[in-house]
């Protein structure tokens, strides 16, 4: 399976990706991967510093040893810059800056996939220009954000762009069937309720438990009915979310941990070699930052649920005729949507987005979801 495998729905990247892989010269200097969350830009960006790296022809071809260990985050001229707080700061960018102006020392570039780049400091961003302005011969940048407008416009404007659409739920569900084994039912249902965002879709079929927290999040507006239950739905919908944290945070840690175990030569007994306690214990450092933002990231995909439910209460207000996103409830919103006016309806999905924002501002999230969930009331 060549390393294009998992881009499901974006053979216009796939395209664009692996020709310029294929090219003789050198490839640009410095990518920049947009799309909504979900959509793989970190899975394209990874695939194609394999492709760059592969010695076979076409490029790519995900069994060779460069690609695997690309693949696998083993790659000794790959450099991967996953943030781990909210932001990256102007030490650790110039640092990085420097290695990354080094040789390869096998491969064939030095490549820097910088997940999250919109979360580097305005300092760190105006470092990173100057890297990407006077390119070093041998190195190639790839930048991930969800849209282009996350970065500096002159960064932007230096990059080579790389733009993943949201995957169609067809797309989605059949990765699902063929690739997990999925019954079609549940796929097709799952692909809907995740709106395109794959790992999330593939949780939703896998996890009961995840399943249960997304229906506790749509059965929120039938609470909604005065200010008491608005209140204690606040609070249920901010602890669904630190659980679905909690699960994806455990999940994640458990295979990063193994994986540096086992790189780190972990003998068979589970022992490790004298001199790894040092990065164990800088990985365990990372893991627990990245764990204030997965929880933030859990609320927002919860309000986003929510949102969809007002979503599909809309469309069947306008009667437009596009397809509901949780097909599951259609009777409940179809008397949600009589009972209702479409103003009333934008309404709500204002104060969802509205709490969204102040969630981005780092209020306190019981409050800004407390206050989203009074003006959500019926009465
Ligand atoms: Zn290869």
């Amino acid at each position: 399976m060549s390393v294009w495998h998992d881009l499901v729905g974006q053979e216009p990247v796939v395209e664009q990706l692996r020709s310029a892989a294929e090219g003789a010269g050198k490839p640009a200097h410095a990518w920049l991967f947009t799309g909504p969350p979900g959509s793989g830009r970190t899975a394209a960006a990874r695939a194609f510093a394999a492709a760059l790296q592969c010695n076979e022809t076409p490029r790519g071809c995900g069994h060779c040893a460069s690609c695997h260990q690309v693949l696998q985050g083993t790659h000794a001229d790959v450099e991967v810059i996953r943030p781990a707080g909210l932001s990256f700061g102007v030490k650790e960018t110039r640092e990085l800056v420097l290695r990354a102006a080094s040789s390869p020392s096998g491969g064939r570039w030095q490549v820097v996939l910088f997940e999250d780049a919109d979360r580097a400091t305005e300092a760190a961003a105006n470092a990173l220009l100057k890297a990407i302005e006077e390119p070093p011969p041998r190195t190639v940048w790839l930048l991930c954000t969800p849209s282009p407008e996350d970065l500096l416009v002159t960064i932007r404007s230096r990059c080579r762009l790389v733009t993943l659409r949201t995957p169609p739920v067809g797309a989605v569900a059949e990765v699902l069937r063929l690739r997990d084994g999925v019954d079609a039912d549940t796929a097709e249902t799952v692909a809907r309720a995740a709106q395109g965002h794959i790992s999330r879709a593939r949780r939703l079929a896998t996890d009961p438990e995840a399943r249960k927290r997304r229906n506790e999040v749509l059965a929120v507006p039938r609470r909604l009915t005065s200010v008491g239950p608005a209140v204690v739905a606040a609070e249920a919908l901010v602890k669904a979310a630190e659980a679905e944290a909690k699960a994806t945070v455990e999940e994640l840690n458990e295979s990063e941990t193994s994986a540096l175990r086992q790189a780190l030569g972990e003998s068979t007994k589970g022992r490790m070699p004298r001199g790894t306690a040092g990065a164990l214990k800088e990985l365990e450092d990372r893991q627990k930052s990245r764990a204030t933002r997965v929880k933030r990231d859990a609320l927002d995909r919860a309000l986003l649920d929510l949102a969809s439910y007002y979503r599909d209460v809309l469309t069947l207000q306008l009667g437009a005729g596009s397809e509901l996103v949780n097909t599951e409830l259609s009777a409940e919103l179809r008397s949600a949507a009589e009972d209702g006016t479409p103003e009333a309806t934008l309404r709500r999905l204002d104060a969802i987005m509205h709490c969204r924002g102040q969630l981005g501002a780092n209020v306190n999230p019981l409050l800004a979801v407390e206050a989203m969930t009074l003006a959500l009331r019926t009465r």
